[in-house]
């Protein structure tokens, strides 16, 4: 039978955004000692808009930069895809086909356009490479800022700027007061990652994370001591999740990273997660 307990709190979670699949889940989620949030989508909204594109190479201008990796951007969901083909739509571009598109796991995406190899990628990307980053492309910390190849050669970048979600700062607050450590774990670069962090006043961030570093940062908690739950998105996150002692999908998690979950946040909002730890206290307190 299932406690009443959990069907009361269950019921109750589901009005306010919150879907629990595990059982145990609920009762797991008042051990929590540490979050770890993914940034896009989760603290901050999500929604990105273009601030800069600026080439790098004469024989490319900016419309070129944009027109280019408009190609690959149509075919991936990413947020910074989401927000890059807006603007291509604002500007009446007309997306030039592609072939033989990929994505590089955590880094960006490639395509052949044009007879050309065209990439857009992270900063990591290039500093892999050995490609040097052009100074202007960080003139705003908070940007988060995509980087154009063609042909393994810099052309251009394009900037891009989201919000911090404004129900973030009360979670983090109701976290704190209850002695919850909050972490940050991203694939974007370090200067946006530390500002966010830096705004929210979180108590650490990981930054430029490529999926499966997620797994070893949530044993590396556990291992001291901690109690970790997890939010994260996407094929790639399954794994972490399932290694969170308790794993949130957030609204938009692909079903791979849904099933893997404990719970699933419906509304992608971190505010829902701190309701739950309170709920939960509250609940179990009553019951002692
Ligand atoms: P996150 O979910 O934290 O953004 P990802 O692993 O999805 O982490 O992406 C990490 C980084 O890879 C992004 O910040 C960006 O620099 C680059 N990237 C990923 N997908 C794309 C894309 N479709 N277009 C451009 N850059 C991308
Ligand atoms: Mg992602």
């Amino acid at each position: 039978a299932i406690p009443l307990v959990v069907a009361i709190s269950t019921a109750v979670s589901a009005q306010n955004g919150l879907l629990i699949r595990n059982r145990t889940a609920f009762e797991e989620s008042r051990k929590i000692s540490a979050i770890l949030f993914d940034k896009t989508g989760t603290l901050t909204k999500g929604d990105f808009g273009v601030t800069r594109i600026e080439s790098v190479d004469k024989n490319y201008n900016s419309d070129e930069v944009l027109r280019l990796s408009s190609a690959l951007e149509q075919s991936s969901e990413h947020p910074i895809a989401v927000g890059i083909i807006k603007k291509v739509k604002e500007n009446n571009i007309v997306i030039p086909k592609l072939e033989k598109f990929t994505a590089i796991t955590g880094k960006g995406v490639e395509a052949i356009v044009e007879g050309k190899d065209v990439k857009v990628v992270s900063p990591g990307f290039l500093r892999e490479n050995n490609i040097s980053i052009p100074e202007d492309a960080y003139s705003d910390a908070a940007e988060t800022v995509v980087f154009i190849l063609i042909d393994s050669k810099l052309i251009g970048f394009i900037a891009l700027a989201d919000e911090i979600r404004p129900e973030s700062a009360e979670a983090i607050r109701i976290f704190k007061k209850n002695n919850i450590k909050v972490l940050m774990a991203t694939g974007d670069n370090e200067k946006t990652a530390k500002a966010v962090s830096d705004k929210l006043g979180l108590d650490g961030y990981y930054a430029e994370v490529l999926p499966h570093q997620k797994v070893e940062i949530i044993k590396e908690l556990q291992s001291k001591g901690e109690f970790v739950a997890m939010t994260g998105d996407g094929v790639n996150d399954a794994p972490a999740l399932a290694q969170a002692n308790v794993g949130i999908a957030v609204g938009s998690g692909t079903d791979v990273a849904a099933e893997t979950a404990d719970i699933i946040l419906v509304n992608s909002n971190p505010q829902d997660i701190a309701n739950l730890i309170l709920f939960g206290k509250a609940t179990y307190r009553k019951m002692i």
